[in-house]
């Protein structure tokens, strides 16, 4: 049976947190003299600590309680707290499945946490009966499950499996969601009171330079993320960008689209390459595409400004292609066609 109490760490159970000027006073006043705020200039007052704005904006698109939704400094703000709330340094441990994203491993260096890797089976799905004894470890409280994953693209068949024998908390990454047709897990949040579902403004939406990551769950896993997060972690200048393109879903969508379209041509026309020996099927806004020799059409294309990410420590033979504009595509296409 999935208990919280028994998988948050006792210190944050305990916790008291930090109650900001801009907690203990809500309304309108005509004289703030509360939080030794500058009186002058147009960024002087302290952003809200709840982005109320953007979590009614949020709310009303996804579908979705208001008291279901963090935000945070980027999904990696959001990555860091669930080990910071649930895993006893130095005691607990977390599982992902390799290859993935970075930072699962990173934050649990960070946090002096051991991450078990498990590796995906050939088609990167799930082991599923390599993984549920792995359930049976004691000191195991939280699972990673990044899909449509990075770098491979694909997405992840057995997360529901996992949700209903897991005791501990599931992540999932939906980072590149918007680019997938499988649908999100979001619509079954209240289904699982163990799941957490990430989503970012970084990709679809356009805004890795704003600094604004999401997760969703249940209402008191999502206290303890508000317990534990630095008071104002989002600025006022990063969530009134976030807002600012919610109020144009239209462009989102046409962004999306072009996106889209521009992954399908990529796909056909990496095939017909001789350097590439294989396109994986994609749900994200990037193709995991293995050819003959990683390090060198790497090194070549640097050699001509255009950067990919060079995978084959990760994924043998490997490089993983963002899906960039029309331009920026067709100067890649040509490159690739012009090597010896
Ligand atoms: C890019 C990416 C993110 C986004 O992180 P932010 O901190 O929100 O920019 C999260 N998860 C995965 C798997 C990613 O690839």
């Amino acid at each position: 049976m999935f208990d919280l109490s028994k998988i948050v760490r006792p210190n944050i159970l305990a916790l008291k947190p930090y109650s900001s000027a801009r907690d203990e006073f809500k309304g309108t006043a005509t004289a703030y003299l509360d939080a030794n705020e500058n009186p002058y200039g147009m960024f002087n007052r302290y952003p809200d600590p709840q982005q109320k704005q953007l979590k009614e904006a949020l709310s009303k698109l996804k579908n979705v309680p208001q008291e279901n939704i963090f935000v945070g400094n980027g999904s990696d703000e959001a990555i860091d707290l669930c080990y910071r709330i649930f895993c006893e340094p130095g005691k607990d441990s977390a599982l992902t499945f390799t290859p993935t994203y970075g930072m699962y491993s990173v934050s649990a260096d960070i946090n002096n946490v051991t991450l078990v890797e498990l590796p995906l089976d050939k088609n990167f799905q799930i082991d599923v009966d390599k993984t549920l004894p792995l359930f049976k470890r004691e000191n195991l409280k939280l699972v990673f499950i990044c899909s449509p994953n990075n770098p491979t693209g694909n997405s992840i068949d057995a997360i529901e499996t996992i949700l209903k024998n897991f005791d501990g908390i599931v992540v999932v990454d939906e980072a590149y969601i918007d680019f997938s047709a499988s649908a999100s897990l979001l619509e079954k949040l209240e289904l699982y009171p163990n799941l957490v579902v990430l989503q970012t403004f970084s990709k679809a939406w356009g805004l890795a330079a704003a600094r604004v990551g999401l997760a969703y769950a249940s209402a008191e896993i999502i206290s303890y993320f508000n317990k534990v997060k630095p008071p104002y972690n989002v600025s006022r200048l990063n969530y009134t960008v976030a807002l600012a393109a919610i109020s144009q879903p239209e462009l989102f969508e046409n962004q999306k689209n072009k996106l889209l379209a521009e992954r399908e041509k990529m796909v056909h026309s990496l095939q017909k390459l001789n350097v590439v020996k294989k396109v994986y099927p994609s749900d994200a806004n990037f193709l995991l595409v293995e050819v003959t020799d990683a390090d060198g059409i790497y090194n070549s294309l640097v050699q001509k400004g255009i950067i990919l990410r060079n995978r084959n420590n990760v994924v043998p033979d490997c490089l993983r292609i963002t899906i960039g504009s029309a331009e920026e595509n067709d100067l890649l296409l040509t490159a690739l066609n012009e090597l010896p």
